[in-house]
Order: C-alpha cells, then sequence, then structure tokens
C-alpha cells in the first residue's frame, strides 16, 4: 500500500492538485539538460512530469513521510533526504544547476538567500512563492514592495513574474494567494564593485528604508562625505541596482 502523507503545517506543506498547473510551472523551466535540484516534493506532483523529461534530476526533501511516498512512486528517483538549507552545494553539484519547486513559503527568504550564496552555480529558477514574496523580488524600484530581495536577486537575475495561483489548487489550501517567478541568471553576474560592500549597504540602508541613504548608512562605518548628494537624499526603495553599485564605487574611490 502507498504510504499516506498528511499535510504537517510547520513544513508549510500545501499540496498542488491542479494537474495543469502543475505542468505549467515544469515547462516554465528553459533548460533541461542541466543538472535540476525540486526543492520540496512533497507527494511528487511536480515530480512526476520533471523525472522523465530532466536527465539530470534529483529532488530535495525533509519530511520522512513524503519521502517514503516518493520512494514507493518513484523507485529510481534520486532523493536528497534532509534541509535543504543545510544542503552543500558546491560538493553535490558539479557545476551548473536550475532550481524547481513550489517552495515552503515559510523558508522562502532562506532559500532565495541561499541561492544568491550559490549564484556561481545556480543559473535558473522556476519557484512558486507566496504572491507578494514573488512580487517583491519582482518589483521595480520606487514600489512600496520593493526591498532587499528585490534589490538583491535583480543584481544577479533577469526576473519574470509568470503567473498566480489561487488557494483552492491546493490540499490543504494556504491563506494567501500564490504566484509563480522565473529567474535567469545574467550574462554577466560580477558586480563592477566589491560585492561584499554591495550586500551591506543594501541590507544596511533598507533595515531603516524610511530614512534617506545619509541616514539609514550610519550604522555602517563609511565615509559617508565620498557618496553625492543626489544618492544621499534618496531613500533606499528609491534605488536601482546599478545605483546601488555607484553607491558602493564611491565609497571604494
Ligand atoms: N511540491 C509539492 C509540495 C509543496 S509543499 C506540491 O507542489 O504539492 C512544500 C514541500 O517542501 C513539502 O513537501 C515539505 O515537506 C517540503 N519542505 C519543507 N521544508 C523543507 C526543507 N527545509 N528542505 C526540503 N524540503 C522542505
Amino acid at each position: 500500500m502507498t504510504p499516506y502523507v498528511r499535510a504537517k503545517k510547520h513544513l508549510g506543506q500545501h499540496f498542488l492538485v491542479d494537474q495543469n498547473i502543475a505542468r505549467k510551472i515544469v515547462d516554465a523551466l528553459q533548460e533541461k539538460n542541466r543538472e535540476t535540484l525540486e526543492i520540496g516534493p512533497g507527494t511528487g506532483v511536480l515530480t512526476q512530469f520533471l523525472k522523465p523529461e530532466f536527465p539530470h534530476f534529483l529532488v530535495s526533501e525533509i519530511d520522512t513521510e513524503s519521502v517514503e511516498f516518493l520512494r514507493e512512486k518513484f523507485p529510481d528517483l534520486n532523493i536528497i533526504e534532509g534541509d535543504f538549507l543545510k544542503l552543500d552545494m558546491v560538493s553535490l553539484f558539479k557545476s551548473e544547476l536550475s532550481i524547481i519547486g513550489n517552495f515552503p513559503y515559510n523558508i522562502s527568504s532562506q532559500i532565495l538567500f541561499k541561492v544568491l550564496e550559490n549564484r556561481n552555480m545556480v543559473v535558473e529558477v522556476v519557484g512558486m512563492f507566496q504572491k507578494e514574496v514573488a512580487q517583491r523580488i519582482a518589483s521595480p524600484s520606487g514600489s512600496k514592495e520593493y526591498g532587499i530581495l528585490s534589490v538583491l536577486m535583480q543584481a544577479y537575475y533577469n526576473i519574470e513574474y509568470l503567473f498566480s495561483v489561487s488557494p483552492d489548487v491546493f490540499s490543504p489550501p494556504p491563506k494567501v494567494q500564490s504566484g509563480v517567478v522565473r529567474f535567469v541568471r545574467k550574462e554577466n553576474f560580477v558586480l563592477p564593485c566589491n560585492e561584499k560592500l554591495f550586500f551591506q549597504v543594501v541590507k544596511t540602508t533598507f533595515n531603516q528604508r524610511r530614512k534617506t541613504i545619509r541616514n539609514s548608512i550610519k550604522p555602517l562605518t563609511v565615509d559617508r562625505t565620498k557618496i553625492d548628494d543626489f544618492y544621499l537624499n534618496n531613500r533606499p526603495e528609491q534605488l536601482n541596482v546599478d545605483q546601488f553599485v555607484e553607491i558602493c564605487q564611491m565609497l571604494e574611490a
């Protein structure tokens, strides 16, 4: 008998039941021949389409019950049992990889930060997020959704908001709307500035997003006088990726 998977809230388990939407998510991933990792396959609604079409395919699943279910349903599936956030990507993957998943919403920011950390390997991502998170990542400077993850992700990836998904196609239904996003790494993904400084400036200034850069950058011990007034007088949410890079270049000059 196939084991039964009881949906666990603390693991963000909302199983997609609509086969057409599952198909659409899988079709959104452009490159089939790259190593491809699915995060959180659950009972395998995406896996069933991914496995036959992606020759270098593996999954990362934390839930023992889901793992047992998947082993039964797909006997030769390559499953890495455990927490994706603890996965050592460098030792696991040869070079480049794609990531796909209907992600557990409770750890979506952490998944994105892990993608950023491994940006030299992660070329493409197709993921379902809570709609607000999906929109935030894709939103341009000047909008109220624009934040740390928007700047950092947009610095390295071209981002497309693909489509929205309503709660009633999941079991159990989540309380929020969902959105599917595709990231494709930019051709040139090395910024023309000190990248550690770039991360620090973005994170520090957005911690006080209502203040101007002049004030929000204070916690960083940098020489503010090197930055042009135009940037100092703006709030972080008004600056795009290139402008954050320019701030870093001025600080380094
Ligand atoms: N892809 C399936 C399940 C989505 S629910 C579907 O669309 O139906 C989210 C899945 O992520 C669950 O299977 C959950 O067990 C798994 N998960 C949650 N936290 C995880 C983590 N830290 N690492 C790996 N998988 C995780």
